[in-house]
């Protein structure tokens, strides 16, 4: 069975999705929407959401979010970043931000897929990275684990 399409009458990327405000689109399926971002970090920055009203990763069921990755794959080519030239490399960041302190200020789940063609533009990534300590990691992994092994 299909999961009905949920819509949220309020959300600015529900609206979109249903054509109230008007976007750049991209590409459209059954299951997502895609267009250009309206404060874009570098040219051609894309958003990717699900035709699901959904604030986080977690909330939107799994036939929609395989729907996505493929999308974000045909815009790399599409945006021209797919080449990897040795030269002149460009590179695309693919994000996805989930709550606020996680700096995601639209309430509805979308995936940015971001040119990243020098290090002015795009994304600029902090990277607060802990030394390595295996006792850590191993107790770290004992406790995912155990939720795993749980069915969460
Ligand atoms: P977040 O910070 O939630 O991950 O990203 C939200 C993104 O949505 C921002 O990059 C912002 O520019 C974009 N955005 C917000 N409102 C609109 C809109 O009305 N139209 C479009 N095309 N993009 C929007
Ligand atoms: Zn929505």
């Amino acid at each position: 069975m299909t999961t009905p399409v949920v819509h949220d009458a309020a959300c600015i990327f529900c609206k979109i999705i249903k054509g109230e405000i008007p976007s750049k689109k991209l590409i459209e399926t059954s299951h997502s929407y895609s267009f250009l971002d309206i404060q874009p970090l570098a040219k051609g920055h894309a958003l990717i959401v699900p035709k699901y009203h959904g604030a986080k990763l977690h909330d939107i069921p799994d036939e929609f979010l395989t729907d996505i990755l493929p999308i974000a794959k045909k815009l790399s080519k599409a945006l021209g970043v797919d080449n990897n030239g040795i030269e002149n490399p460009i590179g695309y960041n693919v994000l996805q931000n989930n709550g606020k302190i996680a700096h995601q200020e639209v309430s509805h789940v979308h995936f940015h897929v971001i040119p990243k063609r020098d290090k002015d533009t795009g994304l600029v990534v902090g990277w607060p990275a802990q030394p390595t300590d295996f006792a850590k990691l191993d107790q770290t992994h004992k406790e995912i684990m155990a939720k795993l092994d749980s069915n969460l």
